[in-house]
């Protein structure tokens, strides 16, 4: 937990959210300001600045982002028609959040 970050608090139910899923690693919610027809957050309960502060000790919670990421494309059904799963690494790559999460989108095309 780290003070005044807005991912801490949301994890921490501070801040109130609606989860699309919870396990003891990470939570989902869906973006306050989506881009695109899907746009979910899949956020590590840990805080982590960014990609780049990712050590050895992590890589348990990188792998089930991704592969909850997955499900979650699934289950919002936008699997067949596709998707992008991005980081956004610091304010040069269009970080705002100081707390690691990856980016779901998709929804554009029909399958
Ligand atoms: P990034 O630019 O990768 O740091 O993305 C941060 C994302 O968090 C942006 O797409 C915001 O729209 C989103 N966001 C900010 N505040 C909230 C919030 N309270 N609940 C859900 N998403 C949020
Ligand atoms: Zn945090």
């Amino acid at each position: 937990m780290e003070e005044d970050c807005l991912f801490c608090k949301i994890v921490n139910g501070e801040i109130s959210s609606d989860f699309l899923y919870e396990n003891d690693t990470l939570v989902v919610f869906r973006d306050i300001n989506p881009k695109a027809p899907v746009h979910l957050l899949i956020v590590p309960k840990k805080h982590i600045r960014s990609i780049n502060d990712l050590t050895k000790d992590d890589e348990k919670i990188v792998s089930e982002i991704i592969m909850v990421a997955k499900d979650m494309a699934k289950k919002e059904s936008v699997s067949e028609s596709g998707y992008k799963l991005f980081f956004n690494v610091e304010r040069g790559g269009g970080q705002i959040i100081f707390h690691l999460h990856l980016h779901l989108m998709g929804g554009w095309h029909q399958a």
